[in-house]
């Protein structure tokens, strides 16, 4: 049987909620992947030392070898001045949310330039600024490509500062990415590699492929496919993994989120397979985003087999992307 051994994968991107439901997050997270950059969009939100403290000490007490990589969440009235003690406690990032995109972001900031004087002290704190790229109110596909020139102002006011969009869903959010210095880099989640906005919606609304930046066409899909098996070290994994209970997403008031974790490893290895570059797998999963965020690659691998599984109908009561559908590669599990 086929095996594949890789450097074991960080998630720059990824939701572990609170409660029991993050206890089994946690834990079906650490079977695929070494490092994790876990989202402040809690209730309330991660946004103090305090707070960044006492959630990184929640997760870990689960007692997984998981590492957690902590953020803050960029408030209207977050002081600059407390970019040191976030850094000491740990955070390696802030996720900035303009208000009402997504989930628990009806706190996010109205006016970007409201933000500039968190930025520069992020800036000197050589923190890095993680960015959900689109603008409210603008019709829902066109609201990442709206954004993209503030990603420019961004950079050009803070040129040392280094950006992440995240869950990057369009060909001309890669182009401009590229287009930007080495400071300026891109997660690309997995259901945005595979899905575009007919699995969405097609005369039927389909709530467990429904997320926040929506899926686009079949176009754009192809250039972040292309982008992540060309092996530009600007595109990385982050999954935006975002788990919703079946009830949640299945109700009048869908909330936006795709759950990727258990099946992210081996639906990208059957992606890279068929496109001859399975090579470059780890790479895009291990590698590329260790660097961007300056930390060493992690020291244990994982593997995977290819042997055909069906996924389960939910995790947890969470239904995972592409439930009961067959794959071709399996995580071992350790
Ligand atoms: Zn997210």
């Amino acid at each position: 049987m086929q095996e594949l051994t890789i450097i074991r994968p960080d998630d720059f991107h990824t939701h572990l909620r609170q409660g029991d439901l993050m206890k089994d997050l946690v834990r079906e997270t650490s079977k695929s992947f070494g490092r994790v950059l876990v989202m402040p969009n809690t209730i309330p939100p991660v946004v103090t030392p305090d707070d960044v403290r006492a959630y990184k000490k929640e997760l870990q007490d689960v007692g997984t070898d998981l590492d957690f990589l902590m953020t803050f969440k960029i408030m209207p009235n977050l002081d600059p001045s407390s970019m040191t003690a976030l850094k000491e406690a740990g955070a390696v990032a802030g996720k900035f949310y303009p208000v009402g995109v997504t989930t628990h972001s009806e706190d996010g900031v109205a006016n970007i330039e409201s933000s500039y004087e968190v930025f520069e002290a992020m800036q000197e704190q050589d923190l890095i600024l993680c960015l959900h790229g689109e603008v409210p109110g603008v019709e829902d596909l066109e609201r990442e490509h709206a954004f993209l020139p503030q990603l420019k102002k961004i950079h050009e006011n803070f040129p040392r500062l280094r950006i992440i969009l995240e869950h990057t869903s369009t060909k001309a959010a890669v182009e401009m990415v590229q287009s930007l210095g080495d400071k300026v880099a891109a997660t690309i989640t997995v259901h945005h590699l595979l899905l575009t906005t007919s699995d969405v919606r097609n005369g039927e609304f389909h709530p467990h492929n429904f997320c926040a930046p929506i899926c686009k066409s079949e176009s754009d899909r192809k250039a972040l496919v292309e982008t992540v098996l060309s092996g530009n070290p600007k595109f990385f994994l982050g999954t935006d993994s975002a788990p919703h209970l079946k009830e949640n997403k299945e109700g009048d008031h869908p909330k936006p989120g795709v759950y990727t974790t258990p099946v992210a490893l081996p639906l990208l290895a059957q992606l890279f397979e068929e496109n001859g570059k399975l090579d470059h797998l780890e790479n895009f999963t291990s590698v590329f985003g260790a660097n961007f965020y300056e930390l060493e690659k992690n020291s244990d691998t994982m593997s995977l087999k290819k042997e055909e599984w069906s996924v389960p109908s939910d995790y947890f009561g969470v239904v995972p992307l592409k439930a009961l559908e067959k794959l071709t590669w399996s995580v071992i599990k350790n």
